[in-house]
């Protein structure tokens, strides 16, 4: 599934209060997402002791898969609510980060690199 069929399609699930005018609640659901998905990692490494990928159960990859999942739907929503097409971020993120490989600028700092 490409990014642009993902933003239309999850959209028809987007249920939230001031649906189409609130660029809020899906930055905070993001925010809130994200935390699930490190907080599994956490839980890997304190409940579990895994420190490489290879070590994880196969429950806990798909649990972690899932909370992926949760992210891209908040970040597809706040895309719509930006107007910005989902599609474009992925392509513009993609030429922004071979761009900076094939110049030799991928350990620098800098968000205009
Ligand atoms: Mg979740």
């Amino acid at each position: 599934m490409d990014f642009r069929e993902y933003q239309k399609k999850s959209r028809e699930t987007a249920m939230y209060p001031g649906n189409g005018s609130n660029f809020v609640y899906p930055a905070l659901g993001l925010a809130g997402e994200t935390g699930e998905v490190v907080e599994k990692v956490k839980k890997l490494l304190r409940n579990h002791e895994v420190t490489e990928a290879s070590q994880i159960p196969v429950e806990k990859k798909e649990e972690i898969e899932k909370e992926m999942g949760d992210v891209l739907w908040y970040l597809a929503q706040l895309a719509t609510e930006l107007d910005i097409d989902f599609g474009d971020v992925a392509e513009q993120n993609i030429e922004k980060i071979l761009s900076r490989k094939e110049r030799g600028m991928l350990h620098s700092e800098g968000d205009n690199r």
